[in-house]
Formats: C-alpha cells, structure tokens, sequence
C-alpha cells in the first residue's frame, strides 16, 4: 500500500477499503459478510470465544471446550477406521489426550515426533479414544519455551467466509476499533426518554457510547467470564442485542408504514351477497370467526392494502372466513386468487369454494401442476380476461405465465409452507393502474404472541380462538411399540362401526422416498392383519393424481384405514375419521404433531390419537409426549414446541432462517421483546431520526429480506 489511507472523522460509514491491507478483493469477500463499512466491520461480533490466554492442564478438561493445552507427544499414528486418520497421543502431568487429523502430510507425521513438546489450540469432543482435540492448530515448543506466547485477552472466533481467516479478520476488526475511539457511537436507547415505560426500563445501564461495550466484546480481558459471554448474557452483549432486536423491530415498523402509503382497491361488504353466503352455510359462524371477518372487513373498506395474519387453530374455520373476504373482492367485480400448499388442499379448497359460490353465480377456477396442457391454457385465459373471479390453486400459480385481469386480493393458506418470495411474486401480480392487492395470510401454526411480536411486526393479526360448536377434543393417549396389537385390534373395531382412521407413518430423515417405503411396508403388514378393512395408501411418491384418488376414496368412505405419510398433515378435512394412530410420534415437532392430531376430531364424533412411540425416545421426547397429552391448545403447544425445539421449528420458513441476526437469538432473548417494542414505539415517538442510522448499523444486510 503506497497513499495513506484516511478515516474522516465520523466516519462510520467510510469503507473498509480505508483500512491498511484491504484492497478491492478482500473487499468483495467482506461483502459476503455483509461488511462494506467499518461501522459493519464493528458489529460482525463474535459468535463464540475462546480462551488461550492460559494452559488448561489435561486433567481438568471437559468436552466441547475450547482450550489450549501444553504437553509432550508420546507417540503418533496412523490408524484406519471409518476414515483413515493420524491419531498423536500426548500427555502432560495430568492426564493424556489424542489429537486426530484427517488430512494430513508425512511431514507433520514427522514433526509430531515422540518426545516433541507441543501446544494445542483446539474444541474438545468425546472421540474413539476419550477426548480428543479435532484438528487442533498448534506449534511445537523449545523446551523453555514455558508459557510465553499465550494471548493476552479471550480470542473472539467471528462467522467467516471463504477467504477470509479469522486471524485476518481479527486483525482488521482491531484495526476498525483503533479509528472507532472518535465515532459517534452513541447508543441510541441511551437517548430514550425518561418517560419510557416503567416495566420497560432497561435491567442493565446502558452506556453512553457503544466504542466501550465493542471493544469489551471483540477482546474480553482475561479475567472476564468466559461462560456468561458463551451465552450471551454479559451485560454489554445485552445492550447490544437490545439494540439489535429494536432496530429489527423498527424496520419492521417501517415496512409497515410504507405499505401504508401504497394504493389497494377499496373493497366494502356487500351485506345482501355476504348474508347470503351464510343463510346458505348451513352452520352459523363462531363468536371468533365473526370478529376476525369484521376485522378483514375494516381493512378492506380501506384504500391502503390489507396485511393481515390469521391464526386459527386447525379446525377453527379459516376456510369459511378466507370466503368471506373473497366475496368482498368479488362483489366489487375483483380477482381472488387462495393459494395453497399442496394439490390435495388445493381440491378441497376447490370443491369446497364450488359448493358455496356456484349457486351465487361466482366462477371458481383452478391452476395446479397436474392440469394437462389444454385445461391450464383454457384457465389462464379466462383469469386474464377477467371471467374467472376466484381462482385456487399451488404453486403453480407463480409462474409469469399466470396474469391476472384485476386482482385485488391474495389469500394464502398455511402460510408457513412458503416463501417471501413467493408472496410477493403474487403481490407483483396486483393490477397496476389501481393498486396492489390486499392479503391475507392464513396459518394454523399458533404463533406464541411473543415471537408474532418479534417475526410479525409488520402484519396485524386475527386469531380465532375458538372451535366451531358441538366438537369433542381429541383424546390423545401414549402407548410404546410394544402395545402393536392391542392398537390394532382398536382400529378394527372403531372400522366397524363404521368410522375411519389413519396410519401415519414417520422418519427421522428428510427422506420421502424412505418414508413412501416405510409407510408401504406398514400398509401390507396392516393390509394383511386386518383383512376385513380396506386399508388405502397415501405418500408424497404417488403422483398428485393417485394421491387426490385415494384421498377421494377416504373421504367417500371407500377406505378404512388410511395408511399415510406427514403428507396429510395440511388441511384435509374427513369428518368421519375418529383414530389416528401415529408412529414413532417423538420424531416430529410439536406443532407438526398438532397439525396431524388436527385431521380427527373434525366431526361430532368423540376422536382419539394414538402416539405409539419407540423404545429410544429421549427424555425431552416424553416431556413433548405428554404436552400433546395434557392439551389440545395449539397455542400452549407451540409455547412448549419454542421452549424445546426453537423458533426455527415454530415458525418455519419465514423469519429465523432469514433472519441473520448478528447477536441476538430469538429463542434465547424473546423475553426481551415487550421490552424492544416500548423501546421501539419510543424512538419512534421522541427519536424518529435515529431509525435510520439504527437499521443501517443493525440491518444493512438484512434490509432486503422482508419487502413483502
Ligand atoms: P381450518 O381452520 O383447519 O382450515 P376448516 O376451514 O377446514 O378448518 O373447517 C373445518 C370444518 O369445520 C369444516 O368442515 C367446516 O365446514 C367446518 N366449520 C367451519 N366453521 C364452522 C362453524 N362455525 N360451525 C360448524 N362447522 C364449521
Ligand atoms: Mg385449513
């Protein structure tokens, strides 16, 4: 480097080209990192730390620690297992230890030589031989070589890149903290007012500048508390998460107000059509779904498009509601399109919304991947010239080729199931020249209020929290493998008298193949144990067609006992199935479970689920067991399912996998979030110019994640 680079003064925005050493290519691999600027160059935090400011002797090592260990090699040797490695054991006056490597080179083989003395960074792991060091870095030692060379604070180990080593990145981090003394760093909820929320106030003080907290957090001194910083407790990690989550609560807020400032087609009630509807129902609508369809009602009356998020636990009648907001489109001669998950639900959806808008005189059409050519040509064109009104269908219906004559509403079911993207290339969809399309989203995935807080900020929600009258709750029982026979004597008998149950099979592995084979074999074994029934079979292989048939042929009544894979697990609805019995039910997460117990009990009929479990379920596998046992709360489940699975299992596809967040953990830190939203509702009150800086320092990377 030849010209003298310079940092301006306030320059936490200057590019980290500014920094000694970072050129134009390691510029575009800090980018994969999502830092262009020193600010971001600054807030990439640790993730883990590690402690080699000090030896730990042999004898005291625990597994999964990061340490650093000094001792002699007692002897180096290739072995072949698995996999062909070079285990060196060495020993200090404690205890002895293997180091193992995969790869490795005759000369390192060499320089291990017995007798060498040597110090090992490395993670401890419970290996073969005990504990072991997995390619750990090390160097050899002169003998009085002693304990000099150790680092002087904690090491702080950083996401990384390809390219990019974390020794690199420790080095420019060091030399981003060098100019960051003279930033302006202040913490923005150190500004917030004094009249914040009294339950609101911050349990830790927070500093004037963030520079202290940063540079406590990117070079802990050596007495610091190694474990309290591994989980993210230490108060400065705090401030920090605080400060993070606010600013994610903030931009989520943002996004909201900016879909407030676009344009939707005003879509009233029409009273004579929507009573119509109902008079012809032939049940009368829940307290709950009145309100939920009063609250869609209100948005879209509204020039500005509806966001709305609606939870309903399954069977609470989502479907009657999500056809109560169509009518709002179509009375005002609209498009709807509902969107579902799978071609099954798409059917029912279809029949379903058949069977109440044709005596209306509403057409309904359908776009599904297993349409022939001719038929998918004949609804595209009538969706474009406007003569279909309501249209259902899967993912199909993404595709460019789909065009719309005047959309005016999206509904999409089951929401987790997809993708931001995939809602808004539905949202691009909307007619240009009067607006984008209001939507709603439906899922019965009850979301814990919250993390609906925290991943949802940007929606309002509606939940209907109630069952339609007259429904018995599933009584779910835990029974082992062991009771085979027993449960399938109650199959047959619960069959003659004349109701249907299921057979779900399960596996471990994301394998459909596996579990199509898995769920084949239970069928013949059923097929042949009980001879009297017609036991049908349906999994994720069989083409959509052969699926819908043997769906169609339960719901008929024409199958006993369905034998199926997580497949049914979205929506299906044949009220006259009253037993599901579910295989080796620990492997699947709480709200999964939910969602299949969800397909009885959908009658009037009393319905039972059988979770028949295996012998090597774990101890937090019967804590979940038993969860499903005592309640049939979806939302209580789904507190109990983000306790011991995380948010990631609860919320699917949305939210935690696209949420990068650079130190805050939604399972671990939720609690901070009523927290955050006084904080957020604060700034937006008294400081609405720090929302601003605040996203750019937090957000910059993550910005683009939730346009939708
Ligand atoms: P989900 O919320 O799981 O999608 P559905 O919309 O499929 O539930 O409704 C489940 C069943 O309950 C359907 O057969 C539906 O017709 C029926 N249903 C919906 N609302 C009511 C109601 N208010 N009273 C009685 N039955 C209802
Ligand atoms: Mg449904």
């Amino acid at each position: 480097m030849t010209s003298t680079k310079q940092v301006s003064k306030n320059g936490i925005l200057t590019s980290v080209t500014a920094l000694k050493g970072v050129g134009a290519q390691l510029a575009k691999k800090l980018e994969k990192l999502g830092i262009y600027t020193l600010q971001d160059m600054l807030f990439h935090l640790p993730r883990q730390y590690a402690d080699r400011t000090r030896v730990t002797p042999i004898g005291s090592l625990q597994p999964n620690q990061s340490v650093v260990i000094e001792a002699e090699v007692r002897g180096t040797d290739v072995v072949f297992g698995k996999r062909r490695s070079l285990i060196c054991r060495v020993q200090d006056n404690t205890g002895t230890l293997s180091l193992r490597f995969y790869h490795f080179s005759n000369a390192q083989r060499a320089t291990l030589a017995t007798g060498a003395r040597i110090r090992c960074y490395g993670e401890t792991r419970r290996g073969a031989s005990g504990l072991e060091l997995y390619h750990p870095e090390y160097q050899l030692l002169s003998s009085n070589a002693a304990h000099s060379g150790l680092e002087e604070t904690l090491t702080p180990i950083y996401p990384i890149t390809e390219g990019i080593t974390q020794n690199r990145l420790r080095t420019l981090i060091k030399q981003a903290l060098t100019h960051a003394k003279d930033f302006d760093f202040r913490g923005y909820l150190a500004l917030l007012p004094a009249d914040t929320p009294e339950e609101s106030a911050p349990a830790i003080s927070l500093p004037n500048s963030l520079f202290e907290p940063l540079a406590y957090l990117h070079a802990p001194p050596k007495n610091a508390d190694l474990a309290q910083l591994l989980a993210g407790e230490h108060p400065y990690q705090q401030v920090l998460i605080m400060e993070e989550l606010t600013a994610y609560q903030l931009n989520l807020l943002r996004l909201r107000e900016q879909r407030q400032q676009q344009a939707a087609v005003p879509l009233a009630v029409d009273k004579a059509l929507e009573d119509q509807f109902i008079q012809a129902l032939g049940f009368t609508l829940t307290n709950a779904q009145q309100r939920v369809v009063e609250d869609i009602s209100q948005d879209l009356r509204l020039s500005i498009p509806m966001m709305r998020l609606l939870q309903g636990d399954v069977g609470s009648g989502k479907t009657v509601v999500a056809a109560l907001a169509a009518l709002h489109a179509i009375a005002h001669q609209q498009q709807v399109v509902i969107m579902a998950p799978t071609e099954i639900l798409a059917e029912q959806h279809r029949l379903n919304f058949e069977k109440w808008f044709s005596p209306l005189g509403i057409c309904v059409g359908s776009l599904t991947g297993k349409q022939k050519v001719k038929e998918r040509r004949e609804q595209l064109a009538a969706l474009e010239q406007g003569v279909t009104q309501v249209v259902i269908g899967t993912h199909a219906l993404f595709q460019d080729s789909v065009v719309f004559n005047r959309l005016a509403l999206v509904i999409i079911d089951e929401q987790h199931r997809f993708g931001v993207h995939q809602r808004l290339s539905l949202r691009n969809k909307g007619n240009k020249h009067t607006g984008i399309p209001h939507q709603l989203i439906m899922t019965a995935t009850p979301i814990p209020r919250t993390l609906a807080m925290s991943a949802y900020a940007d929606l309002d929600y509606s939940v209907i929290d109630e069952l339609p009258k007259g429904r018995i709750p599933v009584e779910t029982v835990i029974i082992s493998q062991q009771k085979r026979p027993e449960i399938i004597q109650r199959i047959d008998y619960a069959c003659q008298q004349g109701r249907q149950a299921y057979w779900v099979c399960t596996l471990i592995e994301n394998s459909e193949a596996l579990e199509a084979q898995a769920a084949e074999e239970a069928a013949t074994l059923l097929a042949s144990t009980l001879p009297n029934l017609t036991v049908g079979l349906v999994h994720g292989r069989l083409k959509p067609p052969e699926k819908e048939q043997v769906m169609a042929q339960f719901k008929a009544g024409e199958i006993d006992l369905l034998v199926a894979t997580t497949v049914i697990e979205v929506g299906v609805d044949v009220p006259n199935a009253s037993l599901m019995i579910i295989e080796n039910p620990e492997r699947l997460g709480l709200a999964q479970l939910h969602q299949l117990r969800g397909r009885v009990g959908r009658g009037s009929i009393a319905s039972h689920c059988v979770l028949l479990y295996g012998d090597k379920v774990s101890l937090n596998g019967k804590e979940r067991l038993k969860a499903m046992r005592s309640t049939s709360d979806g939302f209580k489940i789904a507190e109990v399912d983000l306790q011991l699975r995380g948010p990631g299992e609860v919320l699917g596809t949305r939210q935690t996998g696209d949420i990068d967040f650079a130190l805050a953990d939604l399972r671990r830190d939720l609690y901070l979030m009523p927290k955050v939203n006084a904080y957020a509702q604060a700034i937006i009150t008294h400081f609405p110019e720090h929302i601003a800086p605040l996203s750019e320092r937090w957000l910059g990377k993550n910005t683009h994640y939730a346009q939708a």
